[in-house]
């Protein structure tokens, strides 16, 4: 056989990929798709093979040679060729570099440590020899022989745990390092797959159980459960870990090793789904969708139904016709809060073909889960952004609930919409794109009515219940007759009293973290900001902190104003903590909780607030947007929204947009179940359209208002964006480089597209560094691509580093 020569992906900032040699040994194995260990630069990486090449012939008469694949990390490809060819679009249509995008697609590394190691030079050896000749002098020459000696015994390489705890901590090695003497280098070690010890019962034992501790641990054994994790019998037996171990070192248990495997939850377990007949809106939709699985052809559709008009429905059924054809099929949810509702519905009508794929599962969850999904073992994956790479082959459906939400948008490399992605795999796959949405984006609206996608309505809610009554509360008139603004406005107030008197539950939504959003000195206007980016610190009352939303930078709240050393200080404007509390200074008695990144953050922790308010167990839920999401509480009759218009300040496109489906949203939770729901929106612009169009939940009219200004205006769907954000600690660099972009930007002015900057980015400051922007505006994607196309090409010449511009295809907002 001849040598074979492959393009492996690496994850690093470059656009190109890489060649290697596959060595003999590996002859007979596929290489394409195939997660491989190479040696780059210095060190050894994990990429992906993404085609076998010829490349390496040019190369080698070009004399370089050409280094060998070290080894293959699973038994089979990672990505099935599909998954790669849709790696290779994403990273062509968002100007992303190849590796870190096919680095997105694959598995956590579990598998493998990086670790550092060092390694003896020639100079050093020499020093060796050197010192031995000499005889040693110097304490430090001693120290530094005897290290060197050490690293010559254990065959010249040493791994930097070992060397630092030799020589006195990392900084000594490094400095010898920086003599010449060793070299450092990264290398990959096999990982040990965790362990768990599982007990067992001893039935050789006969003896009754002497303690009552005992005779629970053995009930749980024999009678209810059968060999059980050491951690999870202790919690059922309530017992400690030693009691357990004390009982098994006497034989009275049997005790083993088994790869960690995870506790069963009883989230999923305990659950008995809603059993819906389909009402004729739904029947119709579904066998629209039907027909075009059979059909087993592209097609994309708009399923656009009003909230609580049954659309999971209608996805479980799509689902059901993709697996009964023998495909597979991906939903794709906006938030990992979302994925534990609809995975439990999913997991309780398709059973243990179904995977949970996102970002807050550990790395070993995350990879049991899609291995899973790659060795066909699940057949429907639910799941956020990352799941439109689902390992899937064979892919029927792709759902995409909430399609219009930003967060299916990644805000770093590859900066890829997951929507738009999922329509793309959809036509690579021949499958079905189902977009669905109350709200949808106006991409995706334009697209239905230019029959680009099929569209598909569900125009009431199910049981033809009805909307929920949305009333306006206008924060000025308040003021005028109330004198004083209150964290939750006086109508919201007594709007809250009657429904906790019934038992029913309210919702309330400010879309603010924190306590206060700034620190305001009266003396000489300014706010308290970050040290590192051109932003309000926000107060947190908890913690007694003021933190950077943006960069994490925190500081105590200090007595006096740092530019003028008042002493006057406020804090200004409520957010979500501030709010919550005062609910719970107006209502005592009521059960009180709050919902957003500040009081959850695991998985665990969603549902168990979650949980508590779906069981009656909280009386008034606060929350950010968190709040608002597809959440389906069917006692939820009164939602109210603080602050409705904080968005509408923003300088960005889509304020309008973002402002109109967030309270259509959150409008939606009310009055899902038997019971009839009411809307409060406070607000200081009752009259403009996107709130208007919100209270009256009229997506066609707010739709034709806005896409009105968009094509006005030149912004999508009438036209397609790009931002390039220059970015440096230096702003001489920021500017010098800036310059040289409008500079190759500008012929591009007479093709086609618009170049808007480059001006200060609306957060000028970020994370220490200056930026600025670029705007690029187009009516056509292919003038777009080729302005964006050169443009890295032209940053490498002029030696511009790559991590200092960053490109935005389709971004979710210029601000
Ligand atoms: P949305 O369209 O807002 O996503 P959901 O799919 O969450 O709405 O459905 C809202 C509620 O209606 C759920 O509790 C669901 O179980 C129920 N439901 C769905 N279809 C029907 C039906 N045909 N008849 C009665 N209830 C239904
Ligand atoms: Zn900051």
């Amino acid at each position: 056989m001849a040598q074979r020569f492959c393009e492996v992906a690496l994850p690093v900032p470059l656009r190109s990929t890489f060649t290697y040699a596959a060595p003999a040994s590996f002859n007979g194995e596929e290489l394409v798709g195939r997660r491989v260990v190479v040696p780059f630069r210095n060190r050894a990486m994990v990429g992906v093979g993404l085609a076998l090449s010829d490349r390496a012939l040019e190369i080698a008469g070009g004399k370089k040679s050409i280094r060998e694949i070290v080894e293959l990390m699973d038994a089979v490809p990672a990505l099935p060729p599909k998954l790669i060819e849709l790696g290779q679009w994403i990273s062509r249509y968002y100007v992303a570099p190849i590796g870190e995008t096919m680095r997105a697609m694959l598995p956590p590394e579990i598998e493998v440590r990086h670790d550092r190691e060092y390694s003896l030079t020639d100079q050093g050896r020499e020093h060796l020899r050197q010192l031995s000749l000499s005889g040693e002098t110097s304490e430090t020459e001693n120290v530094i022989s005897e290290f060197l000696r050490r690293t010559e015994r254990c065959g010249g390489a040493v791994s930097a745990a070992a060397a630092r705890k030799w020589f006195g901590g990392e900084a000594a090695v490094e400095d010898l390092a920086r003599r010449g003497y060793l070299q450092a280098r990264t290398v990959l070690r096999k990982r040990e797959a965790p362990m768990q010890k599982i007990l067992a019962w001893n039935p050789a034992n006969t003896d009754s159980p002497v303690k009552d501790a005992e005779s629970r641990i053995k009930e749980i054994l024999t009678a209810t459960r059968g060999p059980l994790p050491l951690q999870i019998l202790a919690a059922k037996a309530a017992v400690s870990r030693a009691v357990i171990l004390r009982l098994e070192k006497k034989g009275r248990l049997l005790a083993w090793e088994e790869p960690l495997t995870l506790e069963e939850d009883s989230w999923d377990t305990d659950f008995t789904p809603p059993t819906n007949v389909l009402n004729a809106e739904q029947k119709r939709a579904l066998e629209e969708i039907w027909r075009w699985i059979v059909a087993g052809k592209f097609a994309a559709a708009l399923l656009h139904g009003v909230t609580g008009s049954g659309k999971t429905e209608v996805y479980l059924g799509a689902i059901e016709a993709a697996l009964s054809r023998g495909k597979t099929a991906i939903m794709l949810v906006p938030e990992i809060a979302l994925t534990l509702w609809v995975g439990r519905l999913v997991r309780a009508r398709f059973g243990d073909r179904i995977a949970v794929l996102h970002s807050g599962l550990p790395d070993v969850e995350r990879a049991r889960e899609w291995w899973r999904v790659r060795h066909g073992e699940a057949k429907v994956v639910v799941g956020t952004r990352s799941a439109a790479f689902a390992p899937l082959e064979n892919v029927g459906l792709i759902i995409v609930d909430e399609e219009q939400e930003s967060s299916y948008k990644q805000e770093e490399t590859p900066r890829y919409n997951a929507r738009d992605t999922a329509v793309y795999r959809a036509q690579l796959e021949g499958a079905v794109a189902l977009l669905g949405s109350a709200t949808p984006s106006l991409e995706t609206y334009h697209n239905a009515r230019a029959g680009k996608y099929h569209l598909l309505e569900l125009t009431s809610r199910v049981e033809n219940r009805s909307l929920a009554d949305v009333r306006i509360v206008d924060l000025r008139e308040e003021f005028r007759s109330e004198h004083r603004a209150t964290p939750v406005s006086q109508s919201l107030r007594s709007a809250i009293q009657p429904h906790l008197e019934e038992g029913t539950q309210a919702m309330v939504l400010i879309n603010r973290r924190g306590y206060s959003w700034s620190l305001l000195c009266r003396g000489c206007g300014s706010m308290i900001q970050c040290q590192n980016c051109s932003i309000a610190l926000t107060y947190h009352k908890s913690r007694q902190r003021l933190e950077c939303h943006y960069c994490g930078y925190s500081i105590r709240p200090p007595k006096e104003c740092p530019k003028c050393k008042g002493e006057y200080l406020y804090f200004v404007g409520d957010g979500a903590e501030r709010v919550e509390e005062y609910l719970r200074e107006q209502f005592p008695k009521a059960r009180i909780a709050r919902l957003d990144r500040d009081t959850v953050r695991t998985k665990r922790e969603y549902q168990q607030v979650l949980g508590a308010f779906a069981g009656g167990e909280i009386d008034i839920l606060v929350g950010t947007q968190m709040v608002a999401k597809g959440h389906d509480f069917q006692r939820v009759t009164l939602v109210g929204v603080v602050a409705a218009d904080l968005a509408l300040g923003r300088p960005d496109f889509r304020a309008a947009e973002k402002t109109f489906q967030l309270l259509t949203q959150v409008a939606g939770r009310a009055g899902r179940g038997e019971l009839a729901g009411e809307v409060l929106v406070e607000t200081y612009h009752p009259e403009h359209y996107a709130i208007q169009y919100a209270v009256k939940q009229d997506y066609v009219s707010f739709y034709e208002k806005e896409a009105h200004f968009r094509r006005m205006l030149h912004y999508p769907p009438f036209a397609v964006l790009a931002s390039i954000l220059i970015r440096d600690r230096k702003i001489e660099n920021a500017i010098r480089w800036s310059r040289a972009l409008g500079g190759f930007f500008a012929p591009f002015e007479n093709r086609g597209v618009k170049i808007l900057g480059p001006a200060a980015a609306p957060l000028a400051r970020l994370r220490r560094e200056y930026r600025f922007q670029f705007v690029l505006k187009s009516p056509q994607r292919s003038a777009l691509a080729r302005a964006l196309g050169g443009c890295l090409d032209f940053c490498a010449s002029k030696h511009i580093p790559e991590t200092a511009v960053i490109v935005d295809v389709d971004p979710a907002s210029l601000s």
